[in-house]
C-alpha cells in the first residue's frame, strides 16, 4: 500500500501531467462507457490507452449488468443512463475477462454460502436461462466459453435499458485475456470472438 501512497502524493505535481488535467475542470466527453469486472487484472485505461476524460467506467463483480428494474435504483442503472443522458456517449463496451472468478464460481457451481453478497449478486447473473452453471467448461481454468456466452448476457440485458433504447448506441462485446493482453470482439455475423 505505501507505494500507492508515495505515488498518489506526487502524482499532480508531475510537470509533464499539469495541463492535461487542468483542462479537465471544463468537463469530460467520454468517448466509451467500458462495463467490466473488478478484477485488478482488468485495467480498461491500459487496455484501450485511453487517457483520462476520454473513458467512463462501470466495474461490477462479474462485470454483471443487471435487469433493468424500474423502481429499485441501482448504481450500475445510474452510470449506464449517466453516461448516455447527460455525456452523450453512444459507445458501451461490455469486456469479460480470461480466468473471471466471478464467472468460474457460476461454472463451478462452489459454495457461496461465506460470500452471501457475492453470491446473492452473481444470482443477477442466472436470472436469465444464461446456461453458465455446470456448463462443460469446468475444467477449463480461463472459462473462455462460459465468459463469452456471459458477456452476450449482459449485452442483451443493456439492449432493456430505456436510455439504451432510445438512443442509437452500439453495444460492444469484448473479451480480455489477462495472461497475453489479447482482446477478442463479439462479431455478429459469424457469432464468434476474433482478435480486434
Ligand atoms: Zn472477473
Amino acid at each position: 500500500m505505501q507505494t500507492f501512497i508515495d505515488h498518489a502524493r506526487s502524482f499532480g505535481r508531475a510537470a509533464d501531467r499539469g495541463d492535461e488535467l487542468a483542462a479537465l475542470a471544463q468537463g469530460q466527453a467520454p468517448q466509451a462507457l467500458f462495463i467490466t469486472c473488478s478484477d485488478s487484472r482488468v485495467i480498461p485505461s491500459l487496455i484501450t490507452g485511453a487517457r483520462p476524460g476520454e473513458l467512463f467506467e462501470l466495474r461490477t463483480a462479474g462485470n454483471i449488468v443487471p435487469p433493468y428494474t424500474p423502481g429499485h435504483p441501482s448504481s450500475e442503472a445510474a452510470t449506464i443512463e449517466y453516461a448516455i443522458n447527460v455525456l452523450g456517449v453512444r459507445d458501451i463496451v461490455v469486456c469479460g475477462h480470461s480466468h473471471c472468478g466471478a464467472v468460474g464460481a457460476l461454472v463451478r457451481g462452489e459454495d457461496l454460502t461465506a460470500v452471501p453478497a457475492v453470491r446473492d449478486w452473481l444470482r443477477h447473473a442466472t436470472t436469465d436461462d444464461t446456461g453458465l452453471t455446470g456448463s462443460a467448461d469446468t475444467a477449463d481454468p480461463a472459462v473462455e466459453r462460459a465468459v463469452h456466452h456471459h458477456v452476450l448476457t449482459q449485452v442483451l440485458r443493456l439492449r432493456s435499458y430505456p436510455c439504451v433504447q432510445r438512443h442509437d448506441v452500439r453495444l460492444h462485446g469484448w473479451y480480455y485475456e489477462v495472461h497475453t493482453g489479447t482482446v477478442r470482439a463479439h462479431r455478429s455475423d459469424t457469432d464468434t470472438f476474433t482478435a480486434l
